[in-house]
């Protein structure tokens, strides 16, 4: 099996190069954060992954979680991994420093997200949802409430969950039944059952802080008679320690595909203790917090399986020996050459690895947006980069987890037979990246949201926010000759990105149904070209490089490369999604239900 090591010097890339964080940080004022502390935190991330997570990725697999009488033990070695996490005060870069947190700006534990789920993501989801619990209380809880859980959370004592989900509804959580009943003493009894809740149940903390939608007595019925509670696992006292079980229990857990390491949970809730967090009958939109910060998180999932794809399957091309380059031996004094010599060898690679250093920085991009809403002073500032980041945040979760799911199984591909075998860890990143686009809004939501809400909702508004970006960075790059090869295409694209939006709203006004047609095609176009973007900015970023003679030539030459073969052979997909948008709704529809099947 492919042993994970951190891309680091392209982390290093993306963050210092790319974004040039330190600048970004002295402009927001943070004086705690700084390009020297993010290459520390990267090197001991890199450590922790590769030490202490990796060994325990397809161990982890294998053994899956345990369950037994309500209670759920994780596999072998999951805990104690926990246990270092916590003690490094890795849970807590990010909380709130009045509660015990670093205070650190979402792009500075970024990369350290990539590496954790990379190395095991299974494991890694433990964690990543004590840190969404996180977010949401600190944004809608009362102090008391703060002080009472966050603390423990953000130390990663406690861990936290998101229960949304109900055996009759995922993605339409309007139809959600739980119920939460006041009682005398202002708290609420919740009562209903959840699954599919990641970390419900485990052995890795003394307590879990589910976050938990559900109705309030006489609330509207849709999404606008959701209320959010938080309901622990085990009661608080007053002076902050543990007190008596609450009425929630976990019922079962999965078998699932992948990420068998992680305890996914039916939760019974039995009139269980809760306290409302936010408004009544908003709950949604509380819970929204934690929902984006999530489908951030599934983008660096779709990254994480994109990079393990592309670093096991460069291993083996480098080894595995089959037949002769078509233009004459490579490697003469061996029976055959490296599979590497192939150009469809090279083209899955290539894939793997556009999709991840792409992927990259279309993360880290977004999570420095995200830095701007969480800490810039100037309001104005903070209301661009959220709409900014809302328009991304599908395009991320959604493209991005497609990518890294494509690029999983091009590592399979690239070891042949073997890729089928589970000793070499590439059929255990397929299982692994399938849920992805799955949970936090399936690809078919994620493109509704994007299609719908965030572009023809706004009129375009929030797409000509973006294609503002691009063409600013076209128009920059005019009088550069050697950016042309990205600069024209990608100039063209964006205005077509625009009339195709154009065409889709006015076909919208003759039938709304044209927008559930076009959406996942639309939303995969918004995702080639965005790429694209990205991919141009590292050209343009490695070539500057080049010509100041900065070093590391063989590095920037490689980015310059990778972006020609994305512009080459991946950015012309957008070809195909726009033909088949124009294809039409009827065709999809004009098949009467009883005649699907005879
Ligand atoms: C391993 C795992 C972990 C999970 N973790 C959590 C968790 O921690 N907390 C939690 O609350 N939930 C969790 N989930 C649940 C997950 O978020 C849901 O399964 C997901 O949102 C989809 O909902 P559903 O399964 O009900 O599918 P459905 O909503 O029934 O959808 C079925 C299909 O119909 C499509 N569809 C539905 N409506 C439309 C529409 N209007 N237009 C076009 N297509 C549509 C969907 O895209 C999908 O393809 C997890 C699920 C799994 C499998």
């Amino acid at each position: 099996m492919p042993e994970y090591k951190a891309p680091v010097r392209d982390m290093r890339f993306v963050l210092h190069e790319l974004l040039n964080l330190d600048d970004h940080y002295a402009q927001l004022g943070l004086e705690e954060v700084n390009g020297e502390l993010i290459d520390a935190f990267l090197e001991e991330g890199a450590k922790f992954a590769a030490n202490e997570l990796a060994p325990l990725n397809r161990s982890g697999d294998e053994e899956g979680c345990h369950f037994e009488n309500g209670v759920v033990t994780t596999p072998k070695g999951f805990k104690e991994a926990y246990a270092k996490y916590v003690e490094g005060g890795w849970p807590a870069m990010g909380g709130d420093v009045n509660y015990g947190g670093q205070g650190l700006p979402s792009s500075a534990g970024i990369a350290i997200s990539e590496m954790i789920g990379s190395a095991n993501w299974s494991w890694s989801m433990y964690p990543g949802l004590g840190h969404g619990a996180v977010a949401t209380i600190e944004e809608h809880g009362t102090p008391e409430q703060k002080d009472t859980y966050l603390p423990k959370l953000i130390s990663g004592e406690w861990t936290g969950t998101m229960c949304l989900t109900e055996p009759h509804c995922g993605s339409d959580l309007g139809i959600l039944k739980s119920r939460a009943e006041p009682q005398a003493d202002g708290s609420y009894a919740i009562t209903g059952t959840k699954i599919f809740i990641s970390a419900g149940e485990h052995d890795m903390a003394d307590n879990i802080v589910h976050i938990v939608l559900a109705r309030l007595p006489d609330a509207p019925a849709g999404t606008r008679g959701i209320s959010l509670f938080i309901v622990p696992k085990v009661l608080v006292n007053e002076d902050g320690s543990l007190g008596e079980r609450n009425g929630v229990a976990c019922g079962s857990i999965e078998h699932k595909m992948g990420i068998k390491a992680s305890a996914t949970c039916v939760m019974n809730f039995d009139g269980a203790k809760g306290w409302l967090i936010g408004e009544p009958n908003r709950g949604l939109h509380a819970m929204f917090t934690f929902m984006n910060f999530a489908r951030l998180g599934t983008a660096v999932q779709g990254v994480a399986h994109a990079e393990i794809g592309f670093q096991g399957g460069l291993e083996y091309a480098r080894d595995r020996l089959a037949m002769r380059a078509l233009s004459g031996p490579k490697n003469p004094d061996g029976p055959a050459d490296p599979i590497i010599v192939h150009p469809d060898v090279r083209r899955m690679l290539l894939t793997a690895k556009a999709f991840a250093e792409g992927g990259r920085a279309l993360v880290y991009y977004t999570s420095k947006l995200g830095d701007v809403v969480q800490k810039s002073k100037d309001e104005q500032a903070r209301k661009e980069a959220d709409d900014l980041m809302a328009l991304l945040t599908p395009i991320a979760k959604a493209f991005l987890t497609e990518a890294g799911l494509e690029a999983a199984n091009h590592g399979v591909q690239i070891y042949g037979g073997h890729g089928f075998i589970r000793e070499w860890g590439m059929e255990q990143n397929v299982r692994d990246a399938r849920i992805s686009t799955l949970y936090e809004g399936t690809t078919g939501i994620q493109a509704l949201d994007l299609l719908g809400r965030k572009v023809l909702q706004t009129q375009g508004a929030a797409l000509r926010n973006w294609t503002k970006v691009i063409h600013k960075f076209c128009e920059g790059n005019a009088d550069n000759q050697g950016m042309q090869e990205f600069v024209e295409p990608l100039t063209r694209l964006n205005k077509e990105w625009g009339d195709m939006t154009m065409a889709i709203g006015a076909q919208a006004m003759q039938n709304i149904e044209n927008v559930g047609a076009a959406s996942v095609d639309y939303l995969m176009y918004s995702g080639y070209v965005t790429l694209g973007y990205f991919w141009a900015a590292m050209a343009d970023v490695a070539q500057r490089k080049l010509a100041e003679g900065a070093g590391d030539e063989d590095f920037y030459k490689a980015k310059i490369a990778t972006a020609r073969f994305y512009f080459k052979r991946i950015l012309p997909r957008t070809a195909g999604h726009k033909g088949a948008i124009e294809g039409g709704l009827d065709c999809l529809m004009d098949l009467d239900e009883a005649h699907f099947a005879f």
